[in-house]
């Protein structure tokens, strides 16, 4: 198996190759496809698999398909439970969309507010956000949702164990109903179970 096998595009496929990866991971191998496709995922994935190329790489090539986002707009939620994850999460955004013209912005609690309002403001094709910052932002109207095409939840399990469970379903009331869901979490205990059953449709369920 290749990368070049998956369905990615030319300018992915040189991000890719720039990394100096070879062979697409278990998780990137099952998942790719299915983000491609537009299912919603749900895969039990730990930190060290790949799994942050394994939604990234599918994501900015469906969202390279379709029109930018307009200001204050996302195209894609990425939820992370920490600063330093949604830090790394957005790295990886901007590293795979390199060749494609699709704006990442990322948000997190513990600093100025202002200067990730400033940044809202170009519209992100792809926003990483942990909860509280993000409804924050959302409350004082500096993100909006009509756009949003795809929510992703990295590291659910972690995200619950820290208590955002109200923040994200506050989260998941606003966001429009038509859109792509794809579940990460290392485990998948009763209560990710039941966020689940609320979250994603018909999913392709991965494990690695
Ligand atoms: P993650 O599980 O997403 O945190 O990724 C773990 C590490 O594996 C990161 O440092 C990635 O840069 C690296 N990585 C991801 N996909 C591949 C791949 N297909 N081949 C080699 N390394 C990879």
């Amino acid at each position: 198996m290749k990368f070049a096998d998956l369905g990615l595009s030319p300018a992915i496929l040189d991000a890719v190759a720039d990394q100096g990866y070879d062979t697409p991971s278990p998780i990137q191998a099952q998942a790719i496809p299915a983000v491609l496709e537009g299912r919603d995922v749900m895969a039990a994935a730990q930190t060290g698999t790949g799994k942050t190329a394994g939604f990234t790489l599918p994501l900015l090539e469906r969202l390279s398909g379709g029109k930018r986002a307009t200001p204050n707009q996302a195209r894609a939620l990425v939820l992370t439970p920490t600063r330093e994850l949604a830090a790394q999460v957005s790295d990886s955004v901007k590293t795979y969309s390199k060749h494609l013209p699709l704006n990442s912005t990322v948000v997190y609690g513990g600093v100025k507010i202002n200067p990730q309002m400033q940044a809202l403001r170009r519209g992100a094709d792809v926003l990483v956000a942990t909860p509280g910052r993000l409804l924050d932002l959302y409350n004082q109207k500096a993100v909006k949702f009509n756009q949003l095409e795809v929510l992703i939840l990295d590291e659910a399990d972690r995200m619950l164990d820290m208590g955002f469970i109200h923040d994200i379903r506050k989260i998941l009331a606003v966001l429009p109903k038509n859109r792509q869901n794809l579940l990460f979490s290392a485990t998948f205990s009763d209560e990710i179970r039941s966020l689940a059953k609320g979250l994603v449709h018909d999913p392709v369920e991965i494990s690695v």
